[in-house]
C-alpha cells in the first residue's frame, strides 16, 4: 500500500496528468490492443516472410477480441485485463510467426503499416497496448521492435501512452525504453506467465489512462550473454533473482520489474540480459532496483560454465540410464530459438548405436509426402532431415513401416510455454523404424511444418505415448521443460551444432559488443 506521504506526492502528479490523458467524465478510456511478434535468428538462412505470420481475426471487432481472449498469452491478458479495468478496447492486429531467420523488409512494412492503419482508424485513442517479442531482426533493422515503435510514435504522436510487453528473450535497447511509456517482459522461462504479464500491462494502462500514475523507467544491462542453457527461472542461478524481482515489484510506487535473459542468436548491439524497472515518477527508485538486479545477474557469472556432452556420449548415457524416459535435448536445433527443425545429429547417433524405444520428430515435408504415397502399413525407405542448410547435419536413411498418417493438429489444455492452445504442424506421418519390437518401438515423427516441442500432445496425437518410450529427443533448449519435466525420468542436454548451438564460438559475430561476458564459454 502507498504511504500517506506518497499519496500526497501522487496528487500533484494526478493533477498534472489530468489535463493530458484523463478522458472526459463518464467516458471510458479507449485503448488499442495488438502485437507483432517474432524472434529472429541471425544465423538461420531462411527468411521470415509475411505469409509465415499467423494473424487471427474475426468478422467484427468484438468477435476478434473474443477470439484473442481465448488463449493463454499476453494479448489474451490485454483483452481480459482491459475489460476488467473498464477500458474500451479496439483490436488492431495480432501477428506471430515461429522463430526463424530475419524478417523481410516487405513483411515489416506490411505488418507495421496495417497496425498503424488500424490505430488511425480507431476513435481517438487514450493508449496503446502492444505485444512485441523484443528480439526481432529484419533485413534492414537489427532492432526490428524498436523500428515498429518508432513508426507507431511517428504516426500516433510522442505522448500517447504506449505500454509494450516483451518476451523473456528480448534484447532490450535504451532506444526502445525511451520510446515506450512502460516496457515489461515475461518473468519466466519456460514462459508460463505471458497472460499474467498481459493482465499487468492492461492494469497499468488503466491507471495511466485515468491519470493515476506517471511512469518513469530505468534500464540497466549487466554486460553479459546469459547462456540459454541457464535461462531456467525455476532453479538456481536464476531462481533467487526471479524471487527478488517479484518481491521488489511489490514495493510502493513500483509498477513493473522485468529481468530478461536476452536472445543469444541475434547478432545485434543490444544482445544480452537486461533489467527494466518502471516506477510511478521516481527515477532514482527505478534506477536503484534495476542496478540491484543487474548486479545479482552479474554475480552468477562463475555458475554459467558450459559442460554439456556431445551426441555420442549423450546417447550412450541415455541407453545406460536406469530412468525412463530419458529426454535428450538437441540444443543446436532449438526450433523455438529459430533453427531448422531437421537436424539429424541425434537421429543418426541413435541409429548408429542401435538404441531402442526412442522417438525423434523431424520437419521433413518431402519425407511426409513419401510416407503418404506409400500409405499406412507400407514400407518406408527414404532420406530424412538435413535439407534446410549445411548447419544441421546430413540426411539420414530411415527404413521401417508407415504406422500413422494424420493432419498434424493437436490441442494443449494446460499452461505450457508460449501459452498457445491450438497447434498445427501440417500433414504428418509416423515411421516405425526397422528393429522395433512390440515393447520397444522406435519412431520418427515426420512433420510438414516445423513444430516446437512445447506440448506432449504433439506425440500423443501421433500415437506415441511419451511415458512408454525409453528415449525422447526434443529439438529445444529450456522451453520444452514445462511440458516434459512432469514425465521425464532424466533430462540430458546435448551440445550439437546448428543455428542455435549453445556455444557462441560456433558463430561469426559482427554487431555484438566484443567485451560481453559469456561470448567465450
Ligand atoms: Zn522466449
Amino acid at each position: 500500500m502507498l504511504t500517506r506521504m506518497m499519496r500526497f506526492g501522487l496528487m500533484t502528479v494526478v493533477m498534472m496528468l489530468a489535463v493530458a490523458w484523463t478522458p472526459a467524465w463518464g467516458q471510458r478510456p479507449v485503448v488499442a490492443v495488438g502485437g507483432i511478434l517474432h524472434e529472429s535468428n541471425s544465423f538461420h538462412s531462411v527468411k521470415t516472410r509475411l505469409e509465415d505470420f499467423r494473424r487471427p481475426s474475426a468478422a467484427t471487432a468484438a468477435a476478434t477480441l473474443d477470439l484473442w481472449a481465448d488463449n493463454l498469452d499476453e494479448i489474451a491478458g490485454y483483452v481480459q485485463g482491459g475489460r476488467k479495468a473498464g477500458l474500451e478496447l479496439v483490436p488492431a492486429i495480432a501477428a506471430r510467426a515461429t522463430p526463424s531467420g530475419p524478417v523481410t523488409d516487405a513483411a515489416l512494412d506490411a505488418l507495421t503499416g496495417e497496425l498503424i492503419a488500424k490505430l488511425k482508424a480507431a476513435p481517438k485513442l487514450d493508449g496503446i497496448l502492444l505485444a512485441l517479442h523484443g528480439a526481432m531482426v529484419t533485413e534492414s533493422f537489427p532492432h526490428g521492435d524498436a523500428e515498429i515503435v518508432r513508426r507507431v510514435r511517428a504516426a500516433m504522436g510522442e505522448t500517447i501512452p504506449l505500454v509494450v510487453t516483451h518476451d523473456f528473450h528480448a534484447n532490450v535497447s535504451p532506444e526502445i525504453v525511451k520510446q515506450t511509456t512502460v516496457l515489461l517482459t515475461y518473468k519466466t522461462c519456460p514462459h508460463i506467465d505471458q497472460k499474467e504479464r498481459g493482465l499487468q500491462a492492461a492494469e497499468i494502462m488503466g491507471r495511466i489512462a485515468r491519470g493515476e500514475v506517471k511512469p518513469v523507467q530505468a534500464l540497466v544491462k549487466p554486460g553479459m550473454l546469459y547462456n540459454i542453457r541457464y535461462q531456467y527461472t525455476s532453479v538456481a542461478p536464476l531462481r533467487p533473482i526471479y524471487d527478488e524481482e517479484l518481491r521488489l515489484e511489490k514495493e510502493p510506487g513500483v509498477l513493473a520489474v522485468s529481468v530478461s535473459g536476452g536472445y543469444q542468436y541475434a547478432d545485434v548491439p543490444a544482445m544480452g540480459a537486461s533489467v527494466i524497472v518502471a516506477t510511478d515518477g521516481n527515477k532514482a527508485q527505478a534506477e536503484g532496483i534495476a542496478k540491484k538486479l543487474s548486479d545479482m545477474l552479474w554475480a552468477t557469472r562463475d555458475q554459467l560454465k558450459l559442460n554439456v556432452p556431445e551426441p555420442a556420449e549423450a546417447v550412450r548415457k541415455a541407453m545406460a540410464s536406469a530412468k525412463s524416459p530419458v529426454v535428450l535435448v538437441e540444443m543446436g536445433d532449438n526450433i523455438g530459438g529459430g533453427s531448422a527443425g531437421d537436424a539429424t545429429f541425434l537421429l543418426s547417433e541413435l541409429m548408429r548405436q542401435k538404441a531402442k524405444g526412442w522417438s525423434v520428430s523431424v520437419a521433413a515435408a518431402v519425407a511426409v509426402a513419401m510416407a503418404v504415397k506409400a500409405g499406412v502399413g507400407a514400407r518406408f525407405d527414404g532420406l530424412v532431415g538435413g535439407k534446410t542448410d549445411k548447419m544441421h547435419g546430413e540426411p539420414v536413411r530411415v527404413r521401417g513401416v508407415v504406422k500413422t498418417i494424420y493432419d498434424g493438429k493437436f490441442r494443449e489444455t494446460e499452461i505450457r510455454h508460449g501459452g498457445q492452445r491450438y497447434y498445427d504442424q501440417g500433414l504428418s506421418a509416423v515411421v516405425e523404424v526397422e528393429g522395433s519390437t512390440r515393447d520397444e518401438g522406435s519412431y520418427v515423427l515426420l512433420t510438414t511444418k516445423r513444430m516446437v516441442p512445447f506440448s506432449l500432445h504433439q506425440l500423443i496425437s501421433a500415437g506415441i505415448l511419451p511415458e512408454r518410450q525409453k528415449i525422447l529427443v526434443v529439438k529445444a533448449a529450456v522451453a520444452f521443460r514445462a511440458a516434459y519435466e512432469p514425465v521425464a525420468g532424466e533430462i540430458i542436454e546435448v551440445d550439437t551444432p546448428g543455428a542455435t548451438a549453445i556455444n557462441p564460438q560456433r558463430f561469426v559475430w559482427k554487431r555484438v559488443r566484443a567485451d560481453l561476458f559469456g561470448m567465450r564459454p
